[in-house]
């Protein structure tokens, strides 16, 4: 089977030659082994080898989607808290564009008085579920870099944990910025490379999730690609809610029963299971989280 081979950095074009993390997927019939590859210019850190787009597909079909009830429009706005909470520290109105929308539930959290929700999104099956509750006129299929809006249209645009999943995140970068009127901001909620639990946890750690993440993301590295596309990087923080603790939970659990086994690794993981939360706070406080969220501007006056 052909692999695409992604020998150089999708930014500065430097050669990708430190491997900072080798690991093989066994789930599938013929197991397959990754290695992540940091550029030598830039320090992005990239998935190798790049699955073909056919491939992936299937991954994502057979196991990403799920669908989710969305009658209760109390638990969506629940379950979508941290995002809207984090959009309305900026914004409390206006035209927004989720980028890579899944089922529409941040859209459908957002109050339609006040916000004008436009999604798009690539996967056949959550296209239709987005569509059902948002109308064919507010969803569009397919990629950011090929979608059809005039320059400065939206208010907000916001990449919910997807910009590590695109082949090439610094053309949605900068198709973003032209997508956005003049002081219009970019919200992004991503895994935190640099984090405590990715540190720790290595090939372990939850938020890697391959082979869906195709580039992993530091504060340092992602603030580079935003002001190199144009953008003001406002904020860069832990994210809001319970991504923390679910990826450390999972990341202990993998490591355990990986090392011990499915028996025994059990067993010690709800021996461990009391020092979650502390372990969470502290680490999550002092040593990074396992996720950001970042909030970046195009500036009314361009940089000159
Ligand atoms: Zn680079």
């Amino acid at each position: 089977m052909s692999l695409v081979s992604e020998e150089s950095c999708v930014f500065c074009k430097k050669p990708l030659h430190e491997a900072v993390l080798e690991t093989t997927l066994e789930r599938t019939a013929s197991p397959r082994t990754f290695k992540l590859l940091r550029c030598d210019g830039c320090g992005l850190v990239a998935t190798t080898p790049r699955l073909p787009k056919s491939e992936l597909e299937a991954y994502y079909q057979a196991e990403y989607w799920g669908r989710a009830s969305a009658d209760d429009l109390a638990w969506v706005r629940r379950d979508q808290r941290p995002r809207t909470a984090f959009l309305e520290r900026f914004r409390r109105e206006g035209r927004l564009l989720d980028v890579g929308c899944g089922l529409g539930l941040f859209l459908l959290a957002l109050d339609p008085r006040r916000w004008d929700r436009y999604g798009l999104e690539a996967m056949p099956a959550a296209y239709q579920e987005a569509i059902t509750r948002l109308g064919a006129d507010h969803i569009v299929k397919g990629e950011l870099t090929a979608a059809e809006f005039p320059a400065g249209h939206f208010d907000v645009i916001t990449f919910w944990d997807v910009l590590e999943h695109l082949p090439d995140p610094v053309a949605a970068l900068r198709q973003a910025f032209c997508l956005l009127r003049a002081g219009g901001l970019l919200l992004l909620r991503l895994p935190n490379f640099a984090g405590y639990t990715a540190r720790r946890f290595g090939e372990d750690w939850y938020e890697l999730a391959l082979p869906y993440h195709l580039y992993h993301f530091t504060p340092a590295t992602l603030t580079r690609l935003l002001e190199a596309s144009g953008f003001k990087v406002r904020v860069v923080e832990a994210s809001l809610g319970t991504q923390h603790y679910h990826a450390l939970k999972h990341s202990l659990l993998r490591r355990l029963t990986r090392l011990h086994g499915p028996s025994s690794g059990r067993l010690r993981y709800y021996l461990l299971k009391p020092l979650l939360h502390p372990w969470e706070w502290v680490s999550t406080h002092w040593g990074g989280g396992s996720s950001m969220q970042v909030c970046a501007e195009r500036p009314v006056t361009p940089p000159s």
